[in-house]
């Protein structure tokens, strides 16, 4: 066991069973063996600072490492003004709140390139999280911003792009969407060789900002020629198989946290965990 510490495991949103009781969550988070929550603010974050404050409370009792995957309809690039300065708010709102709720990392995907080329849309985008970093970031006391891949091959998101935000501005991680890198390679990224490539590519780029703050999405995904069109169960007819994934953190000794965003993110959560406990079984 002593192999999986800091290895983190946990789901994208509230477990289902916990009919949105908050004590509940954490309870089941617990006596399933979790360690990890990312804070669904999906469609916006919506909560007061009091329940903040009890997330917040209720994550450090149960010892819950806590993220949050902010607004899906941020656009910062967008055509219009008031919905670029809109997603920058949403981005400034999260900042303020992590510190309540103990979120250390807030997931996003900046949006599409807004009818831009990518190189133009890459500085809107750049300068819009400059912006937000300069004026919330001191405000979340220590959380950064973790722009995610994205699974349409259309939208802003590349392994490429993101590195560079990362390389560019401060404040700001990778949050690696396996599933994502799946449906935008259409089907490629699925084996040894090529995760142990992106691995590379991502720490070759960003040392230690990228070993020390691994923060990954696994799911089933299926994908069409525009990439992802929906997230499945992991472990099924459907990729990608995270075995070599598992693998390669197990044999590297990465300490990612690892967010499960399937159907039913527990049981994602609780499989990709015991993979890991299974491998590290046979190395002892
Ligand atoms: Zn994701």
């Amino acid at each position: 066991m002593i192999l999986l510490d800091n290895v983190l495991f946990g789901p994208a949103g509230y477990p289902e069973a916990a009919k949105g009781k908050i004590e509940r969550v954490f309870e089941i988070l617990r006596e399933v063996g979790l360690d990890a929550l990312e804070y669904a603010a999906v469609h916006g974050l919506r909560t007061s600072v009091e329940i903040a404050q009890k997330i917040g409370e209720l994550a450090d009792k149960n010892g819950i490492t806590m993220s949050m995957h902010a607004a899906y309809y941020i656009q910062l690039a967008s055509k219009s003004e008031d919905i670029r300065e809109r997603s920058k708010e949403r981005l400034k709102k999260a900042l303020r709140f992590a510190p309540l709720m103990r979120v250390k990392r807030i997931v996003f995907h900046p949006g599409t390139h807004g009818g831009m080329p990518p190189d133009e849309s890459y500085t809107v985008i750049r300068d819009a999280i400059q912006e937000v970093w300069e004026e919330a970031g001191p405000k979340g006391e220590g959380a950064v911003l973790a722009p995610e891949i994205a699974g349409k091959i259309g939208a802003f998101g590349s392994a490429d792009e993101i590195i560079r935000l990362c390389s560019d501005l401060e404040g700001v991680i990778p949050t690696i969407d396996w599933a994502h890198l799946y449906a935008r390679s259409q089907g490629r990224i699925n084996n040894r060789e090529s995760y142990s490539h992106i691995l590379e590519m991502f720490e070759n780029a960003l040392e230690e900002l990228f070993v020390d703050n691994m923060h990954f999405h696994v799911s089933g995904i299926i994908f069409t020629e525009a990439g992802e069109r929906s997230h499945k169960p992991l472990g099924e007819s459907w990729g990608p198989d995270i075995l070599p994934l598992v693998e390669l953190v197990s044999e590297l000794g990465y300490k990612p946290t690892f967010i499960s965003e399937t159907p039913n993110p527990i049981t994602g959560a609780l499989y990709a965990k015991f993979l890991l406990e299974e491998l590290e079984k046979t190395r002892q």
